[in-house]
């Protein structure tokens, strides 16, 4: 039998099910990686080339994986076309009996992939898939009823009681030797500037691959004991910044979960805290699963999307302003700076940011949420949505629409010294560590002293929190009844 395994989220050639499952059924095993231009060309096309730092954080995977494939003489073949079309001509030309590949949760990659499965098929090609992404998946851990769970504590608590070994036991994979004819990556993987996107953006980009996902973990672990206590400052190595390394596969979720779980069973309390942020990944992943309209833009809970958000040349300038970290409010403004320079946001950022949206401008979620998408590097639908969703209040065991971050009392807990701040907005650095977090309240001997215009330098706040906070409570007023 020759096998084809379709590398998608999954860029590793260790602890791999679909792969493994190949060298087991296959005398021969191929690979194929596809960048397909349904995906890529609305990154393309965004008009300020906010996706091609995530581009080009994939393209480094995918070259990394053909590296690793390479150690045992194995090659990626790398297919620049429509999935569909790609595989089945693939399938035709090297005479595929069989494709296997791990499953995707997303609606768009469950579509695209019922239609690779229906085109092999008609081709005598048999398609196999398997669970690789997460631990369990969607109809795995459910209630007591058989019903999906929509709070997370419970779920979190279900989860771990089911944990055995085997499921954190990695899917082996004992690579041979392709046979010399098969083509090879070498001869057709396209450049970052044939696919539509820049060589060089302009920072430099997160080390893609399998080696630089472990160099982050070594990192990570030894720091994972104080994790429950690091992680909600952002100007603190505290969490693993292993998101993208995720949501690329260039790491197994198996490997990390088993890590955490073996190290909580030890008595670590980061270890806790950290598996069950993994676990919050799969959370938000069995949501999308059992409810895709959240995917069509759809609140969780459907009375929310009765709020009547902000809109008109106020709120389209509002958002202009957050989006360019310009809101005055400067842990808002310098964490909108770190997404814009890096890809990337801490998390407390992304809850503070987010709430900053709604609940402090009143513009729809979904802008925020779409904001992000083309800037993460580890973009995820699930765990994005999942996140303004309870921003927003609107979404399953979201925070209460009635409670609101205050920017500053946010930036004095979590950046007590403004050390981020001073990160991202240089003309701010010079400001006490007690004046930093709201500039505008400052006097004018401290503003003069630290060099600082409002107005010229650094903005004034573009609302007033107190007067934000009441408008919302106004504009949240169409939930109560139901909620
Ligand atoms: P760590 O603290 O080391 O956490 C480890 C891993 O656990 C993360 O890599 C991630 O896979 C998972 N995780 C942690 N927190 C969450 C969470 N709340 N929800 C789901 N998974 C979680 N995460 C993404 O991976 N992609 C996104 O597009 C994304 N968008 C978000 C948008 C908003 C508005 C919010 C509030 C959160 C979002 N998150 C997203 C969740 C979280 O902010 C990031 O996973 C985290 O900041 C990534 O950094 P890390 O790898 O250092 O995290």
């Amino acid at each position: 039998r020759r096998g084809l395994v379709w590398f998608r989220r999954d860029l590793r050639c260790v602890d791999h099910a679909a792969l493994h499952h190949a060298l087991a059924q296959c005398e021969t095993v191929l690979c194929v990686f596809v960048f397909d231009p349904d995906l890529l060309e609305p990154l393309a096309r965004a008009p300020d080339r906010a996706g091609h730092r995530r581009v080009a954080f994939l393209h480094g995977c995918v070259a990394a994986l053909d590296a690793a494939l390479a150690v045992s003489g194995n090659r990626l073949i790398v297919q620049h076309g429509r999935a569909v079309e790609s595989l089945a001509s693939l399938v035709e030309t090297l005479g595929i009996d069989a494709l296997f590949y791990n499953r995707d949760y997303e609606p768009a990659a469950i579509a695209r992939d019922e239609a690779v499965t229906a085109r092999l098929q008609a081709l005598s090609c048999v398609c196999f898939d398997f669970k690789d992404q997460v631990i369990f998946e969607r109809g795995e851990v459910l209630t007591a009823q058989g019903q999906p769970f929509s709070v997370f504590t419970p779920y979190k608590n279900a989860w771990l009681r089911r944990l055995t070994p085997a499921d954190l036991a990695p899917r082996d994979v004992v690579l041979r030797a392709a046979p010399a004819a098969e083509p090879t990556a070498a001869a057709t993987m396209p450049t970052l500037a044939q696919l539509g996107f820049d060589a060089a953006p302009e920072t430099p980009p997160l080390a893609p691959g399998s080696a630089a996902a472990e160099a982050l973990l070594d990192d990570f672990l030894a720091r994972l004991d104080d994790y429950h206590v690091r992680r909600d400052f952002p100007a603190v190595r505290g969490p693993s910044y292993l998101s993208a390394h995720l949501r690329f596969g260039t790491v197994s979720i198996r490997t990390l979960a088993a890590c955490a779980h073996q190290r909580m069973l030890a008595g670590s309390r980061g270890a806790e805290t950290w598996l069950s942020e993994l676990i919050w990944r799969e959370f938000y992943m069995m949501i999308l699963a059992h409810h895709p309209r959240v995917a069509a833009g759809e609140s969780f809970k459907p009375e929310y999307d009765r709020i009547r958000w902000a809109e008109g040349t106020a709120a389209e300038e509002a958002f202009a302003a957050w989006c360019a970290g310009r809101t005055g409010y400067p842990l808002v403004d310098a964490a909108m700076l770190q997404l814009n320079t890096t890809g990337y946001m801490h998390n407390r950022l992304r809850m503070v940011t987010a709430s900053f949206l709604c609940k402090d401008l009143g513009i729809d979620w979904r802008r925020g949420e779409a904001y992000f998408a083309a800037r993460l590097t580890d973009h995820d639908f699930a765990a994005n949505n999942g996140g303004w969703q309870w921003a927003s209040s609107s979404g399953c065991d979201a925070q209460p629409y009635f409670r609101i971050f205050n920017p500053v009392t946010q930036s004095t807990r979590f950046d007590p010294q403004g050390k981020f701040i001073r990160r991202y907005l240089p003309q701010l650095a010079k400001l006490p560590d007690r004046d930093i977090h709201a500039p505008w309240a400052a006097s004018a001997t401290v503003l003069a002293e630290a060099g600082v215009k409002l107005g010229k330098d650094y903005p004034y706040p573009l609302v007033d929190h107190a007067e934000a906070r009441q408008q919302t409570l106004e504009r949240y007023q169409v939930v109560k009844a139901t909620s």
